[in-house]
Parts: structure tokens; sequence; C-alpha cells
């Protein structure tokens, strides 16, 4: 059920929501919890300055289940239009609606 949800939000269609932000589900490696957690990306992304001047977002998240001790850590890389450019995880891994 949940999954049906999340590849629905995921296919969305043309909506204003992906620009607002996305949603970052992730599955813990420790135990296999999965997290379905909205990013809004006016208000959770971080600024990140470059020598040119230009400004680039970031994002750093770190997330503990329920189930286990397993501390999951996700940073992503947005570029000066709030666009993902690169994003890694330690202790899970990403799960995708593509
Ligand atoms: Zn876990």
């Amino acid at each position: 059920m949940l999954k049906k949800l999340a590849t629905r939000l995921f296919g969305g269609g043309p909506s204003g929501r992906s620009e607002k932000g996305f949603f970052l589900i992730v599955r813990c490696s420790g135990c296999g919890e999965e997290f379905n957690l909205f990013i809004n990306k006016s208000t959770n992304l971080s600024q990140n300055f470059d020598e040119q001047g230009g400004v680039t977002y970031f994002l750093n998240k770190e997330i503990i289940g329920s189930r286990c001790r397993n501390l999951i850590h996700v940073r992503m890389e947005f570029d000066g239009a709030r666009n993902l450019v690169s994003r890694e995880i330690e202790n899970g891994e990403f799960i995708d609606g593509d």
C-alpha cells in the first residue's frame, strides 16, 4: 500500500510538487526499514557559497529508525536552481520511483 502511493507520487505527472520538494525514500541497510521523507527545497536545503561567489545548496540528513540503531547518513548536493547534482548515502540505500 505504502509502496503504491510512493510510486504514484514519484510518477507524478505535471504538478508543482516537484518544484517545491521531493520525496527522499531510503532503506536501512541494517534492518531493511524504509523511510519516506518529504524534503522541502525552500526550507530544508542549506546554502553553500562557492569560490566564484555563486550559491549552491546541500542537504545533510541523519535518519535513525525504530527497529535498529543504525544511523543512516544522506548527503545531497544541488545547483543554484536547486536541481539535484549528486547524492550519497551511508548505512542505507536510496529507493527510487524510476
Ligand atoms: Zn535499521
